[in-house]
């Protein structure tokens, strides 16, 4: 179809958008498909939008039909097809764990409501504002009308680095590893799952035949490679996560590739005993706009204790919320 595609994003002036909005208006998403987009900030950062805008308009992007920025959830969200919501509440020095969820809770609460009154029929909302998982749950708990499978936080940033993590350790090109999941909570308790992975068609695990190195080694990498990036750069991932926003919202969308899967933190049925309503990670395939958790696989002891503890902190983390009166 020709009609636009309207795509919002939250934080739009942050790290972040700065590298988002430009794979958005250039294709990244919809190859075929102008792109409206809508972007939201709070006040104090719509004069450094408005700059990022000016720059929008001197690439001269064929696909952008149009761009629109503002301050209020409700004019920017009317009619989206898709909420990239972005922007979220740092940590800041001194900052308690319930400050930070408070601080979330408030912007969160609001969007959810905002989508929830304005935004289209067939909106899907994906979270990458930390602590995403809990975000996502509170905005879906608070968007009564949209269906709860429209919302889904980002996991594939970890999906994308444990591909990279094999690959460097096997020899293998990126291309030739499929089946690779997250579970849980996208947090340092996530679970890069090696055992149903697979390098060229063969069991991961098998390929790379040490254990130790999965503990200690690529679990703790591809956990904490967020820190390690801020270490290096000085300040923290901002095109890998554009990156992997992107290609989870144009997965989400356009369907997933045949015979392998991808990593999404979604509304939990119960699947592999993680606690139903928690939004976590999963191996999903999608098509036309649905994602469906791939079912069957077995889990060993090892991942057990793992998916546990990650689904242990996502339960907290809701029972914390629940405790501020945010869902
Ligand atoms: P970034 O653009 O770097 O990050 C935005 C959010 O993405 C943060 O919560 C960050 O989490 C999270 N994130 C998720 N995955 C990653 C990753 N792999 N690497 C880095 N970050 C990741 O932040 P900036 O501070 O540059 O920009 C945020 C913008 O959001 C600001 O312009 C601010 O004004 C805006 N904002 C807008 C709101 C709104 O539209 N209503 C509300 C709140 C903020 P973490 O903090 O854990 O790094």
């Amino acid at each position: 179809s020709s009609a636009p595609l309207k795509v919002a994003v939250t934080g739009a002036a942050g790290q972040i958008g700065y590298s988002l909005l430009f794979r958005l208006a250039s294709g990244a998403l919809a190859a075929d498909r102008p792109i409206e987009l809508r972007l939201l900030e709070i006040e104090p950062a719509l004069k450094a939008l408005e700059g990022v805008v000016m720059e929008l308009d001197d690439c001269a992007f064929p696909q952008l039909a149009g761009v629109e920025i503002g301050s209020d959830p409700e004019k920017i969200f009317d009619g989206v097809n898709l909420a990239l919501l972005v922007g979220a509440r740092p940590r800041g020095p001194g900052m308690e764990r319930s400050d930070l969820l408070s601080a979330n809770g408030a912007i969160f609460t609001a969007q959810g409501k905002a989508l929830n009154a304005v935004a289209a029929d067939d909106v899907r909302i994906g979270v990458t504002g930390n602590p995403a998982n809990t975000n996502a749950l509170i905005a879906k708990s608070n968007a009564p009308d949209i269906p709860a499978e429209r919302f889904s936080a980002l996991t594939r940033l970890d999906h994308n680095r444990a591909i990279s993590q094999l690959a460097a350790k096997t020899g293998a090109p990126v291309t030739d590893i499929t089946h690779m999941t997250i579970w849980g909570n996208h947090s340092a308790t996530q679970y890069p799952d090696l055992f149903h992975a697979e390098v060229g068609g063969r069991n991961a695990a098998e390929v790379v035949g040490d254990q130790e190195w999965i503990e200690s080694t690529f679990i703790p990498t591809v956990a904490k490679r967020g820190a390690a990036i801020i270490e290096a750069r000085g300040s923290s991932s901002a095109a890998s996560a554009a990156s992997a926003t992107i290609d989870a919202a144009r997965d989400w969308l356009f369907g997933s590739a045949e015979g392998d899967w991808v990593s999404m933190a979604v509304v939990s049925d119960g699947s592999y005993g993680v606690p139903e309503g928690l939004v976590s990670s999963f191996p999903v395939t999608t098509s036309n706009g649905d994602w469906e958790i791939v079912q069957g696989l077995e889990i060993d002891d090892f991942s057990r204790a793992r998916i546990d503890a990650s689904t242990a902190e996502l339960a907290e983390e809701r029972d914390a919320v629940t405790e501020l009166g945010l869902i």
